[in-house]
């Protein structure tokens, strides 16, 4: 991997009273931090680190030392110096018999599939078309700092406080004006703002759901849901995602198993990337109204719509205040500032506060006011347009690189109308988690269709993310996938393991 590209153009404070080689290594230190370097990834030279640094060779030599004392680095004699692998802490010793006092835990698709896979050389240049992340790149930093800078002595000290677990009223009473505008009813009162819309999913389950419950996902489905569900033990019953929303098995369902919850992610799935119509919206409603069923709306991406408009919510066709609506910044702004908001009755509200008391007592406050001032000075329309514009840049680009490397009858897919993701389905004999391990060796990876079931799948589909990389590296992540479908093609499948976490880089 040409790790360079991380540390070029990096300048350093000559005037300052730190040492450049301390510098230098702070820097190294922050990315193998926050994995832009992971384990046992090949460091540059020392002539390279220096000419890199313009800094003496001796600099650099005492950087790579420094690293070498934290443990962040190992040097080989005779290859040159790596990112340490992380301590293997099973090795300490303990008197306390750890594991068996823990209640037990469900293995989902994520942890179970993901961790198995392929073995891998790590000193590659991974591109991820995996992660379901807006792209830093398009982070509003500048307008979120300089609302900082223009309200920081404004705020009042009491704001740093512990304050309700609803939230900041303020930011309450901005995410409900955002809501209307939506066509929801919403007022303050039955907004409450999360620690992300992951935390809503939570606190529904452990307000509503004992073991043994039944609820009710489409398939496949949002992975972070799937988590949740199969954690808390409630038995899952899947709908089928089809162009025709299957309205006759969810009754039966309702009739046969009566259950808690309807979980959905109706606009701009993850991941499939397609969108419930109006007319079975409407029709969900009635049914869901005349069964008196608890629908939780995951809307996480009808913001980043590339056409037209996408059908009203069904938090805003709900006509018998039985739609929990779920909502996030993650996806707009930045996943950084976990904030995420549930709309719904006053009743679930009040309760789900007490469940969120209890695991943390209100999100943090200086997010949620400056998530309040932007709201409120109007400047997420024009950062809407502003992604809108590029995420439709790339969505036409991944598609038509798609085009470009893969022949129609091997790969099929849709051209989504918003969201980040476009759902691939494998038509010859390769199968996903094939793909994937050759996908790996080639520099790229992709989430595998697995993790959005409930049930083994046939290990033919999988997710790709326009989101989070730029043009240029869209198109050479898919030209790299087209190289690894073509070798996939040549070789048998097997899985063996891998070295690398790749969970966390899915939802
Ligand atoms: N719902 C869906 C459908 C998602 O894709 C995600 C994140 N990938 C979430 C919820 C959770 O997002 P957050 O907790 O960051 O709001």
């Amino acid at each position: 991997m040409d790790i360079s590209k991380h540390l070029v153009g990096i300048k350093l404070d000559r005037q300052s009273s730190e040492p450049l080689y301390l510098q230098i290594a702070k820097v190294i230190e922050n990315k193998i931090i926050d994995n832009t370097l992971p384990p046992a990834t090949k460091l540059p030279p020392e002539r390279e680190l220096s000419s890199l640094f313009k800094v003496s060779r001796t600099t650099a030599i005492n950087a790579y030392r420094w690293l070498e004392q934290q443990g962040l680095v190992i040097t080989k004699v005779g290859s040159g110096t790596y990112v340490s692998e992380p301590p293997n802490n099973s090795n300490v010793t303990t008197q306390v018999p750890w594991s068996q006092l823990f209640i037990p835990y469900v293995q989902t698709p994520v942890s179970s599939i993901l961790k198995e896979l392929v073995s891998i050389p790590l000193d590659r240049d991974l591109i991820s078309l995996a992660t379901g992340m807006p792209d830093p790149s398009l982070y509003p930093i500048d307008k979120f700092k300089e609302l900082l800078n223009r309200h920081i002595d404004h705020l009042e000290r009491s704001s740093f406080g512990y304050i309700a677990t609803e939230g900041f009223t303020p930011l309450r009473h901005s995410v409900s004006r955002m809501l209307n505008n939506k066509g929801i009813e919403s007022t303050w009162g039955n907004t409450m703002i999360l620690s992300g819309s992951q935390q809503g999913l939570y606190l529904m389950g452990k307000a509503m759901l004992a073991p043994g419950d039944y609820v009710v996902v489409e398939s496949p489905t949002y992975t972070g849901a799937i988590q949740i569900f199969q954690a808390m033990g409630v038995k899952v019953l899947i709908l089928p995602v089809s162009k025709i929303f299957p309205l006759d098995i969810l009754e039966d369902f309702l009739i046969r198993y009566r259950p808690k919850i309807f979980y959905t992610n109706p606009t701009f799935r993850n991941p499939t990337g397609d969108v419930l119509s109006e007319g079975d919206r409407r029709q969900l409603i009635n049914l869901a109204a005349r069964h008196r069923l608890v629908v939780v709306e995951d809307d996480a991406y009808g913001d980043l719509y590339y056409g037209d408009n996408p059908p009203p919510s069904l938090k805003a066709l709900d006509n018998y205040g039985g739609v929990v609506y779920l909502g996030t910044f993650s996806k707009v702004l930045m996943p950084g500032l976990r904030l995420g908001y549930i709309n719904g009755h006053p009743t679930l509200i009040q309760r789900l506060a007490l469940e969120k008391q209890y695991n943390d007592l209100h999100s943090n406050n200086i997010s949620q006011w400056l998530m309040h001032l932007f709201l409120d000075e109007g400047h997420m329309e024009e950062h809407l347009s502003l992604i809108r514009r590029q995420y439709k840049n790339r969505r036409n680009l991944m598609i038509k690189a798609l085009k470009h490397y893969f022949d129609d009858n091997i790969l099929q897919y849709e051209t989504p109308d918003g969201g980040f993701y476009i759902w691939c389905k494998i038509q010859n004999s390769v199968t996903s988690s094939k793909l994937l391990q050759e996908s790996l060796k080639k520099g790229v990876f992709f989430a595998p269709g697995e993790a959005f079931y409930t049930m083994p799948s046939d290990d033919k589909e999988f997710r790709l993310s326009f989101a989070s990389n730029s043009e240029d590296t869209l198109v050479e992540g898919i030209r790299r996938l087209s190289d690894a479908f073509n070798s996939a093609s040549k070789t048998k499948s097997q899985r063996t393991k891998t070295n690398i976490r790749l969970d966390y880089l899915i939802n």
